[in-house]
């Protein structure tokens, strides 16, 4: 029987899987990994683990693989997370697993980016289960109905990796996969302390998060949870603002489903340029101040 296991890490989750359901054209069940309840999206069951925090990725793939029987498709939201958690279910069910689908020609063939976006390719799939990870920004989002509670399955969550702490620096900023307004900075913002305080500083100016290139990562600049990007996070946020960012494919990867790019680069030659609908030929020491200024009038 044809039918799909919407794994979602959280209730939020659940609401980016119903589009994607519909373009599978296959009748969905929610598995709630962590939260006891979904918004109504029209799933035919709601289930829970039970869990309060996310487990280890290993002890996510045999809990989910323990329910997998009479499923024809697994599926979640693409992130870091889920690709982790997932590929080792896909090992788990010897299935095969395809990531950032982008669009579904029925329940077996599959559109995705490649090479850092620039292509898109077209897959068809032979096998039973197939593991998916799918951008939910490629699907329509239906306004959610009333909240169903979730039947809690009490799952085990054991794990051989025991999380010892989690630290983040990123404080109480939005996650930028959430996001409606990121400013992310590049190699320019020189050191930790800079970026903080330019970047990090009209971030909770304007309520947004901030992010960076792979290149102020690397130079210690920014934490490496703020990576934006082909090897980063994919965002897609309403205005999406990049300070100091040359605009490499590799970082254009992640942001071109937002949906107002503004440039800050001193350099009118940048590339970010070519797919900025704003764009500031300025130095982003001056111009990040005056503009958080205006916003604050
Ligand atoms: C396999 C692979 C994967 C990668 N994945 C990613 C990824 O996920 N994300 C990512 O970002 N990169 C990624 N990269 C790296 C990518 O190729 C670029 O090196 C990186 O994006 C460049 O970062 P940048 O724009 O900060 O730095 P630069 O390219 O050095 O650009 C800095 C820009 O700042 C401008 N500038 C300088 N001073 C100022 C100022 N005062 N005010 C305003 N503008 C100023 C300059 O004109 C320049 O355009 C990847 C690379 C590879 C090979």
């Amino acid at each position: 029987m044809s039918r799909l296991l919407l794994v979602a890490f959280d209730p939020t989750d659940a609401l980016g899987g119903a589009g994607f359901a519909g373009a599978l054209g296959l009748p969905f069940d929610v598995l709630l990994l962590t939260g006891q309840a979904a918004p109504g999206i029209g799933a035919e069951k709601v289930l829970a683990t039970g869990w309060t925090e996310l487990p280890p990725s290993d002890a996510i793939a045999s809990a989910v693989a323990g329910l997998a029987g009479g499923y024809s498709h697994l599926a979640s939201v693409s992130a870091m997370r889920s690709k982790d958690a997932l590929a080792r279910l896909a090992g788990h069910l010897d299935a095969p697993m395809v990531t950032d689908v982008i669009a579904a020609e029925g329940p077996s063939q599959f559109k995705r980016p490649i090479v850092a976006g620039s292509l898109i390719e077209t897959v068809a799939v032979d096998g039973n289960p197939i593991v998916l990870t799918f951008r939910p920004s490629g699907f329509s989002k239906p306004a959610p109905g009333a909240e169903v509670a979730a039947d809690n399955l009490n799952l085990p969550g054991t794990s051989a990796v025991t999380r010892v702490s989690v630290s983040s620096r990123g404080g109480a900023r939005p996650d930028l996969t959430q996001a409606k307004v990121i400013i992310s900075g590049g190699r320019p913002l020189k050191d930790a302390d800079t970026f903080e305080r330019v970047i990090g500083g009209f971030a909770d100016a304007v309520g947004g998060a901030a992010g960076a290139t792979r290149a102020a990562v690397d130079s210690g600049i920014a934490p490496n949870e703020l990576q934006v990007g082909q090897t980063g996070k994919i965002v897609a946020p309403d205005l999406y603002i990049a300070a100091g960012v040359s605009g490499s494919t590799q970082h254009m990867a992640g942001i071109k489903d937002s949906k107002i790019i503004v440039a800050i680069n001193t350099d009118p030659d940048a590339p970010i340029f070519e797919i900025a609908d704003l764009g500031l030929v300025a130095d982003l020491y001056q111009a990040l101040p005056e503009l958080q200024e205006k916003l604050k009038k």
